[in-house]
């Protein structure tokens, strides 16, 4: 039997129409750093904004069909317009990660074919470097004051102004009906080895994420709530915030390029946001900040760390000094982003609900994980077999952007290879020990360098500390552990050792230690291993 229910698609202008009205007093925040006020735009203005910014597109620039149109821009108002605009009117959205180096900022435009690149003005001396390598653009919209001069004003590329161009538009658009199986937005994978990967979210699979992401067990968000997106809009689409945020009412207070620990501190007392989003680094920095210049962040109730795995110390310290509840989530590019949010069962408390909150959390509704043994057997759900980590569901993506096909590296079964190793319980929560390149191979057992690094993170001494395995003439390899001392503080090798026995297996503890002064990052703001593993692979042996 059929059903009787219309056949609606969901797609991003229903996001944007909703919003636009049934939220229209909601309002999304811009800091502008410390001598300027923050600027404020109401939802209504966001949605008139969006319809300006497609007619300018379409009418002036010649958008038609599913062109693509970039940013190459910081978290900001101007960047949500382009979120919704760019989708609903048929085009798709690719968000660029400025962090990346310029020939994968080359290689991920061209790869795209995009034809339209909207730069803040800060940026322009970023775009400036590598517009030359970017062979399909034809416009460049500048958002904000700022010479122009260094893009040039060449034959293949005119360069636009955001308000100039939106100028008198009309502010109603007559958005198409379009297929909710179509591409609305990319995103790349950061690309820490090779070339970086593309992933074509659907309207769909934008639409159900949005409903998803402010539910009660997700990140529980609607009209009472303040979002401090601090996740950048180019890191897998700031974890769908965004969209969300405008799906449910919540206002959204957008870093831009502030994003020390100051500059958030001074949002946080001056916006009053409920609810942030980060990776672990920015919420280690912020707490260190904290401590050392005291600041009113009493409106904060929960943040959602996730990324790279979140150390319980992190988690006991916001908590017990600032009353901040930390949301430990996981997740990645190819899914949308969310995977997992650790929230514990509702009838738990104290040291038991802790332990659900130290794991990756639990799958929603339309997540399915499995666990895969080293011959592609799926392993018990059991919370004790160890194996590869594989999902699938309708904001999962099936295949990468232009491979023809999945790759079965990535792809099993109709299933993403997700690449991190761990368990599933029979109730939905993931504990990852580690990423499966990550683990450390010790003469046939496994080490966690993750579990290294969150028990080193435990001691006081320790601001960050980043394990990595490095080849080993006896054992093929043993971890080396890189440790930044907290300013102040003072700490020897003896001292850490004699700290991990007992939390760790002996035979676990490193022999190789390197003290540095920070882990380098990635793009996204993670350790970058791979670095670490070919800046310090000839640490001292103690
Ligand atoms: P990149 O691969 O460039 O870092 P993603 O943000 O898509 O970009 O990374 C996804 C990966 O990040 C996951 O496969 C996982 O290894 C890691 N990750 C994300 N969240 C967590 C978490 N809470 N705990 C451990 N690892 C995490």
């Amino acid at each position: 039997m059929r059903s009787t229910m219309m056949p609606t698609p969901l797609l991003v202008s229903r996001i944007l129409q909703h919003g636009r009205s049934v939220h229209s007093g909601a309002e999304v925040v811009t800091w502008a750093g410390p001598e300027a006020a923050p600027r404020r735009m109401t939802y209504g203005e966001v949605g008139r904004k969006s319809a300006q910014l497609a007619h300018a597109l379409r009418d002036d620039l010649g958008i038609t069909g599913d062109e693509r149109v970039a940013t190459l821009m910081w978290n900001n108002a101007e960047h949500l317009i382009t979120y919704l605009a760019v989708p609903s009117m048929g085009a798709v959205l690719h968000t660029l990660n400025l962090r990346l180096f310029p020939e994968q900022l080359a290689y991920i435009a061209n790869h795209a074919e995009d034809r339209v690149v909207i730069v803040d003005s800060t940026l322009i001396p970023l775009l400036a470097g590598v517009l030359d390598k970017l062979t399909t653009v034809r416009h460049v919209v500048v958002v904000g004051d700022g010479d122009v001069s260094p893009l040039g004003q060449g034959d293949r590329v005119a360069v636009h102004r955001w308000d100039e161009l939106l100028a008198g538009r009309p502010e109603q658009f007559d958005w198409p009906e379009l297929d909710e199986n179509d591409a609305a937005a990319l995103c790349y994978t950061s690309g820490t080895t090779g070339n970086p990967k593309g992933v074509a979210y659907s309207h769909r699979s934008i639409y159900l994420h949005s409903m998803q992401v402010p539910a009660a067990e997700t990140f529980s968000l609607g009209p009472r709530e303040r979002v401090l997106a601090i996740v950048p809009m180019f890191h897998a689409m700031a974890w769908g915030l965004p969209y969300a945020s405008f799906m449910a009412g919540a206002s959204i207070v957008m870093t831009d390029r502030f994003l020390q620990a100051a500059p958030i501190a001074a949002m946080i007392e001056a916006e009053r946001p409920t609810f942030a989003g980060a990776v672990p680094t920015i919420f280690t920095d912020l707490l260190a900040y904290l401590d050392a210049n005291p600041a009113d962040v009493s409106s904060v109730k929960e943040v959602v760390i996730g990324g790279s795995a979140c150390p319980p110390s992190l988690m006991h310290a916001f908590d017990e000094r600032y009353g901040i509840q930390v949301i430990h989530a996981w997740g990645m590019t190819e899914m949308s982003p969310l995977g997992s949010v650790a929230r514990p069962p509702a009838h738990l408390s104290g040291p038991e609900a802790w332990a659900y909150r130290y794991t990756q959390g639990r799958v929603p509704a339309s997540v399915d994980a499995r666990i895969v043994g080293p011959l592609g057997e799926a392993l018990p759900a059991d919370g004790k077999a160890v194996g590869e980590v594989e999902v699938r569901g309708p904001w999962v993506t099936g295949e990468y952007l232009g491979e023809g096909g999945p790759d079965p590296d990535k792809f099993r079964d109709g299933w993403l290879r997700t690449g991190d190793v761990g368990t599933l319980s029979a109730d939905g929560y993931i504990v990852l020990t580690d990423r499966a390149k990550d683990v450390i191979k010790s003469g046939g057992e496994w080490i966690s360098s993750v579990e290294l690094e969150n028990a080193l993170m435990g001691h006081p001494a320790v601001l960050e500390a980043c394990v990595v395995g490095v080849p080993d003439d006896k054992w093929g390899e043993r971890p080396l552990a890189t440790v930044v001392v907290r300013e102040g503080a003072t700490v020897t090798v003896g001292e850490l050792r004699q700290f991990l026995e007992g939390r760790t297996a002996h035979w676990q503890v490193p022999e190789r230690w390197a003290f540095i002064e920070q882990v380098p990052k990635t793009s996204v703001g993670k350790f970058d291993k791979k670095r670490v593993r070919s800046s310090y692979a000839g640490g001292e042996l103690e």
